[in-house]
């Protein structure tokens, strides 16, 4: 192989590369017009759901204290709490002694008191919406 790659439309001297038919190949200028060209080539990352598993670290540690403070600044017994969110009174009555309650009731709590049960997390959906990143001859990489 030569050190100056052809362009493998016409065989010249190839001054970039170019996406042609889905393959990266070296073109001329006058060929770079018959694909595209790499260098134009926008993409984003697409937004990405990291799981958000919710564990320990993630609750807050005295998240049934908070529970138990929303609950007595409303004046709303365990019950009547257990009846607004449609829940059982053990649920509520567990949740405050430090039982870790799933997701979906600490959610329905959050909302219900409008408090944050949970220590402060990066926002866990990732929203890497970049801004449309340019790639240059030298990131030839495979985008599909
Ligand atoms: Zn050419």
């Amino acid at each position: 192989m030569s050190a100056i790659s052809e362009c493998v439309l016409c065989g010249c001297d190839a001054t970039g590369k170019a996406k042609v038919e889905g393959v990266v190949v070296d073109v001329c200028d006058r060929c770079s017009r018959f694909g595209q060209p790499i260098k134009n080539i926008e993409y984003k990352i697409r937004k990405r759901k990291i799981s958000s598993s919710l564990d320990e670290s993630v609750l807050a540690k005295d998240f049934h204290a908070n529970v138990r403070h929303a609950r007595e600044k409303k004046g709303l017994t365990q019950e009547e709490l257990a009846k607004k969110l449609s829940e059982k009174h053990s649920v509520i009555k567990r949740l405050e002694e430090g039982w870790k309650p799933p997701m979906n009731l600490i959610l329905k709590i959050e909302k219900f008191f409008g408090i944050n049960l949970r220590e402060d997390v990066v926002d866990m959906t990732v929203e890497s919406e970049l801004d449309s990143k340019k790639l240059t001859i030298g990131d030839v990489v495979d985008i599909k």
